[in-house]
C-alpha cells in the first residue's frame, strides 16, 4: 500500500468518526462518546495529513509545521481550559474567524502559486484551470465573509461593541450590490485572472461579512453563531477543493450542512425568518427609539420573598444569563430542595436561548444536581404559568420580556417568551434596571404583580435561604 493510499484510507476512517461524532453530540446521553469520536477522528486526520506532507516537504518545512502545531495546540488548550461557560459563544466565534482567514489564505496561495509555478506543476489540466480559478474566488469570498462576520460576532458577544443592530439606510441594497459584485468579479476572474480582481473580491467580501453581522440585533445572535459555524464549514470545504483534500471537503460539508440545519431549527424556535437572518436582517425595519413612559417599579427584600415562597403552593423558576454570571445555580438548587421538602411544587421553565449558548441553563442546573424531571422547556411550562403563585426570574431578561408579544415595533417582536407575567407574583432578581442582551427595556419590571429583588443573584438567593 502506498503512503497516499494509506492516507486516503485514514481519511475515510476519520470522516466516519466525524459522522459518528455528530450523531453522538445530538443527544445528552451520548454526547461524551460523540466528543471522543471527534477527537479520535481529528487525531487520525492530522497524523495522515502530516504523513502525506512529509513526503514532499523538506526537513525545515516539517520543523516549521510541527512548531506551528505545538504553538497552536498550546494556545488552544490554554484558552479551552480557562474559558467560562458564559464565554463559549465568543470563543467559538473567534475560532470560526480563523477558519475563514485560513480559507482566504489558502485561496490566495492557490492563485499565486499556480501563477508562479505554472498549472502543470500542480497537475491541473489546462481545461480545468478555469474551474480552479472559480474555486479560488469562491473560497476567498466565503472565507472573507466568515472572517469579518465572526470577528464582529466575537466583539458583540464579548460586549466589546454594542449588540444593537447597525441600521444603514440602504442596507439591503448594499448586501445585494455586494452579491452582484461577487458574481460579476467571478466571471471576470475566470475569463482573465489577475491580482486586482482578487484584491477587489477580498475587499467586497470582508465588507459584506462585517455588514451582515453588524446588522443583526442582539436577540438574534444565537442564530448568527450557528450560521457562522455553517459558513466556516463551507469555507473549509472550498479550501478542500483547492488543496485537493477529500477529508477537508467532507468535513467542511458536514459542518456546513449541520450548522445550516441548526440555524434553521433555532430560527423556527425563535419565530424568525431563516432567510432574513442569513441575509443580515433583510426586511427587518429599524426600531423606533424607545420613549415609552413605563412608570414605577416596586422593590422587595429577601425576607419578604422568603415569606411569599413559604406560603406559595407552586413556584416556577426561570433562570437566565445572570444566573450563570452569578454562579447562582448551587443556592438555587438548595432553595429548590428546601421548598420541595416543605411541600411546595417547584419547577423550572427554560427558554431555548436563555443564557449564552444552547442548553446553557440545563447544563448549569444538571451541574447543581437539580432533578431533570422538574426542568421543563418553555412550551411545556408556558400554559401553567397563569396558575402559578410565584415566579422567580433569576437573571433572565429578554427571555421573559412581554414586549415580544405586545409590541409589534419591538426589536424582539415575535420571539416566543416565557409568559411569566401571567403568574400571581413575579420576583425579578437582577442588579439594576438595565436592559438584557438585546438592549430592549423590559415592561415586565413595571407590572403590578412584579417586584424587583436587586443585587447579585447568588447573594440574594443565599439571603432567602437564611430567611427560610
Ligand atoms: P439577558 O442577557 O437578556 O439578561 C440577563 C440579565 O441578567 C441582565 O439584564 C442583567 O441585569 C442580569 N444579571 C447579570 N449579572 C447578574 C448577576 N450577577 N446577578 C443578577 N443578575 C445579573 O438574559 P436571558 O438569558 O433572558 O436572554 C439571553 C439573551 O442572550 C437573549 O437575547 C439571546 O438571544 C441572547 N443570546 C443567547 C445565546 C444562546 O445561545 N443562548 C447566544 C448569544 C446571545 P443587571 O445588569 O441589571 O444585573
Amino acid at each position: 500500500m502506498t503512503a497516499s493510499t494509506a492516507a486516503q484510507a485514514a481519511y475515510v476512517v476519520a470522516a466516519l468518526l466525524f459522522i459518528l461524532s455528530l450523531a453522538g453530540l445530538s443527544r445528552h446521553e451520548t454526547s461524551r462518546s460523540g466528543v471522543v469520536y471527534g477527537i479520535s477522528g481529528m487525531a487520525i486526520a492530522l497524523a495522515a495529513t502530516i504523513g502525506l506532507a512529509s513526503r514532499s516537504i523538506a526537513a525545515t518545512g516539517m520543523g516549521l509545521l510541527v512548531l506551528a502545531m505545538v504553538i497552536g495546540a498550546g494556545i488552544g488548550l490554554q484558552r479551552a481550559r480557562r474559558v467560562e461557560m458564559t464565554g463559549m459563544p465568543e470563543l467559538i466565534a473567534i475560532l470560526h474567524s480563523f477558519v475563514g482567514l485560513a480559507a482566504v489564505l489558502v485561496g490566495w496561495n492557490g492563485y499565486l502559486d499556480v501563477e508562479a509555478r505554472g498549472a502543470a506543476q500542480h497537475e491541473i489540466a489546462a481545461d480545468l484551470l478555469r474551474i480552479h480559478h472559480a474555486e479560488v474566488f469562491i473560497g476567498v469570498f466565503i472565507g472573507a465573509v466568515t472572517f469579518t462576520g465572526s470577528v464582529i460576532a466575537f466583539l458583540k458577544l464579548s460586549a466589546r461593541i454594542k449588540s444593537s443592530p447597525l441600521m444603514l439606510p440602504a442596507r439591503n441594497v448594499l448586501n445585494l450590490a455586494a452579491l452582484a459584485a461577487f458574481v460579476g468579479l467571478t466571471v471576470a476572474f475566470v475569463v482573465s485572472p489577475n491580482v486586482g480582481l482578487l484584491v477587489a473580491v477580498t475587499a467586497v467580501a470582508l465588507a459584506l461579512g462585517l455588514h451582515l453581522v453588524a446588522s443583526i440585533g442582539g436577540g438574534d445572535m444565537p442564530v448568527v453563531v450557528s450560521m457562522l459555524n455553517s459558513y466556516s464549514g463551507w469555507a473549509a470545504a472550498a479550501s478542500g477543493f483547492l488543496l485537493d483534500n477529500n477529508l477537508l471537503i467532507v468535513t467542511g460539508a458536514l459542518v456546513g450542512s449541520s450548522g445550516a440545519y441548526l440555524s434553521y431549527i433555532m430560527c423556527t424556535a425563535m419565530n424568525r425568518s431563516f432567510l432574513s437572518v442569513i441575509a443580515g436582517g433583510f426586511g427587518v425595519e429599524a426600531a423606533v427609539s424607545d420613549t415609552t413612559e413605563y412608570g414605577d417599579h416596586r422593590e422587595i427584600n429577601a425576607e419578604d420573598t422568603a415569606k411569599l415562597l413559604r406560603d406559595a403552593g407552586s413556584v416556577v423558576i426561570t433562570p437566565g444569563y445572570g444566573m450563570a454570571v452569578a454562579q447562582a445555580q448551587y443556592p438555587v438548587a438548595d432553595l429548590t430542595r428546601r421548598l420541595r421538602e416543605r411541600g411546595v411544587q417547584v419547577r423550572f421553565g427554560i427558554h431555548p436561548v436563555a443564557g449564552r449558548l444552547p442548553g446553557h441553563m440545563n447544563v448549569l442546573l444538571a451541574e447543581a444536581k437539580v432533578p431533570y424531571d422538574i426542568v421543563l422547556e418553555m412550551d411545556e411550562i408556558n400554559d401553567d404559568l397563569a396558575g402559578t403563585a410565584v415566579v422567580l426570574v433569576i437573571g433572565a431578561n429578554d427571555t421573559v420580556n412581554p414586549a415580544a408579544v405586545d409590541d409589534p415595533g419591538s426589536p424582539i417582536a415575535g420571539m416566543p417568551v416565557l409568559r411569566v407575567w401571567e403568574a400571581e407574583n413575579v420576583i425579578v432578581f437582577k442588579r439594576s434596571m438595565s436592559t438584557g442582551y438585546a438592549g430592549v427595556q423590559n415592561p415586565l419590571f413595571f407590572r403590578e404583580n412584579t417586584q424587583m429583588l436587586f443585587g447579585d443573584a447568588k447573594e440574594r438567593v443565599e439571603d432567602i435561604l437564611r430567611a427560610l
